[in-house]
């Protein structure tokens, strides 16, 4: 069989593409396969939310993994979310409202149906098609292939901490699997200055209270977004387009 469209990664971009693909009827489920190593859509994302403890999102409410900016504001409302699940100027979702949103536009559209477990380790193309092959030994074709990877797979540990890394197993990458917040050796060093560091240390801080320390090489630069959230929408695009 040829799929019409292969997404690689069921991350929080993968997942986006693929319902965007589907909503506006570019693709069925069944010729849409979205190839991720894990069971679930988004699991990085949940994975690296909740062990920091990131109650609301860092982005508005318009930004979301559905098509209509306004769905996750409709979703809200329709199943009697308290208005306090969105924060501030900007409304950013609670975490636990954007995560059900999410996995229900998953559902809606019967993407378990397109659900591939397993990891891509290598594309060609022949005969006007992609052939994609996993680890598991699994070959896929498809006339269209979107990479969603990311680099959050990749940890970066500089290197001043390789060495250190190996004589002691209490020095961890915070989304490194084996950092086991329950299982550290007070006093902790927290070392960043961005909100990931932030957040860790107010989580730290309620296991170990007055034992954390955050490290970090500038004063605190507080802003509300990344980059100005008019990027993301036509304000600034239009013009730029
Ligand atoms: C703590 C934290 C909070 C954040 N908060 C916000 C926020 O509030 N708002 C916001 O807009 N952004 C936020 N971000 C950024 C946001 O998470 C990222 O921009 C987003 O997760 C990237 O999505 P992704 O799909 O690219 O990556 P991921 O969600 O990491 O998904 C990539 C998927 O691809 C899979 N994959 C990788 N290689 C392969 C392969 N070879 N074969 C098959 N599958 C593969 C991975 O296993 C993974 O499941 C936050 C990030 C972090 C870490």
């Amino acid at each position: 069989m040829v799929y019409d469209w292969i997404v690689v990664g069921g991350g929080i971009q993968g997942t986006t593409i693929a319902a965007f693909l589907v909503k506006n009827n570019k693709v069925s489920p069944g010729k849409l396969r979205i190839i991720d190593p894990h069971k679930m859509p988004l699991f990085q994302w949940t994975k690296n939310t909740e062990k920091i403890g990131m109650k609301f999102l860092r982005s508005p409410f318009v930004h979301h993994l559905d098509v209509d900016p306004f769905s996750l504001r409709s979703f809200a409302v329709n199943h009697q979310w308290k208005k306090s699940e969105f924060y501030g100027m900007y409304k950013r979702p609670s975490l636990e409202i954007f995560n059900e949103h999410s996995q229900s536009l998953f559902q809606d559209l019967g993407l378990g149906e397109s659900w591939h477990q397993g990891y891509v380790n290598g594309i060609d193309r022949a005969n006007d098609e992609w052939n994609i092959s996993l680890d598991e030994g699994d070959r896929l074709k498809s006339k269209k292939v979107v990479l969603a990877l990311s680099i959050n797979d990749q940890l970066y540990v500089p290197e001043w901490a390789h060495s250190i890394m190996h004589e002691n197993n209490q020095l961890f990458h915070i989304f490194d699997e084996a950092a086991d917040f329950s299982a550290l050796q007070p006093p902790i060093s927290v070392v960043g200055g961005g909100i990931t560091a932030a957040h860790t240390a107010i989580k730290l801080s309620a296991l170990y209270p007055g034992q954390v320390t955050l490290i970090k090489r500038h004063p605190f630069r507080v802003c509300d977004f990344d980059s100005d959230p008019g990027w993301l929408g036509p304000k600034y695009q239009k013009n730029y387009q």
